[in-house]
């Protein structure tokens, strides 16, 4: 079953239009990747599902039109995002910053079993449990990022360029995880990634965008074996 659909999605910044028709539909469970160059309108978006920019077009998740609501509506239904930039909280511990995701949870034992989860995925964090957001390494941080989004328990997480200023060696374990996240959790995801290859390793399905519109979608394994796409991002 489909559990988000975007059909012709606009939005502009101003007078100036960056989405010009953005279509994409993520299934329950499944993981979907938005590739594309700097600029193309990837971080947009996301910004348009999450009501932090006004869009046009259709937005649906579960079947119910969320076009227009804000932010913490979008939050409050199941859709977590974890922003480019991470965006943990630097003055809080990582045991607080785990909390904060669970703001709106009231199943103690769950947080706690949830917790313990996370920290098994990311045994980092573990060592690190005690310490602010503000002292940990890049890689860290966006664990530390992914694990707060997932503590909601969404059931659609919004991934933005989580390799992001990460050393290879890291962004792939970080990715690694976030993999055993999505294979155990069962959790559905929008992956938005400049790194092409790091994301078709993660997603089923992928669309890339050239300046506001979709110009190509296909699977993982589909877009692997396109010149154009091994060319454009995929290193050669
Ligand atoms: P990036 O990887 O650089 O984030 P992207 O594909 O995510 O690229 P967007 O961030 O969605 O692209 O940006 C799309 C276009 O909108 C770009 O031309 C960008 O300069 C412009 N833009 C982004 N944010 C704003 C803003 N707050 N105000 C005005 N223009 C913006």
């Amino acid at each position: 079953m489909t559990l988000l659909e975007l059909e012709d999605v606009t939005a502009f910044y101003g007078p100036v239009q960056v989405l010009e028709g953005v279509s994409l539909s993520v299934p329950e469970g499944g993981a979907v990747g938005i590739l594309g160059a700097n600029g193309a309108g990837k971080t947009t978006t996301l910004r348009a599902i999450t009501g932090v920019v006004r869009a046009g077009g259709k937005i649906t998740f579960d079947g119910k039109d969320i076009r227009g609501k804000r932010p913490e509506q979008v939050a409050a239904i199941g859709i977590a995002h974890v922003p480019e930039g991470r965006g943990t909280l630097s003055d809080l511990t990582v045991r607080e910053n785990l909390r904060v995701g669970a703001y709106l949870r009231k199943d103690r034992k769950g947080i706690e079993s949830d917790i313990e989860y996370l920290l098994d995925l990311f045994p980092n964090l573990k060592e690190r449990y005690r310490s602010h957001g503000s002292a940990l390494s890049g890689g860290e941080q966006q664990m530390l990022a992914v694990a707060r989004a997932f503590m909601a328990r969404p059931r659609l997480l919004l991934l933005d360029e989580a390799s992001l200023g990460l050393a290879p060696s890291t962004a792939k374990n970080v990715y690694d995880a976030i993999r055993r996240l999505r294979a155990e959790s069962g959790i559905a995801m929008l992956v938005v990634e400049q790194n092409a290859n790091l994301a078709l390793g993660l997603v089923d399905t992928a669309t890339v965008l050239e300046v506001g519109r979709n110009v190509l979608t296909g699977t993982s394994a589909e877009l692997r074996g396109m010149d154009e796409i091994r060319r454009a991002y995929l290193g050669g």
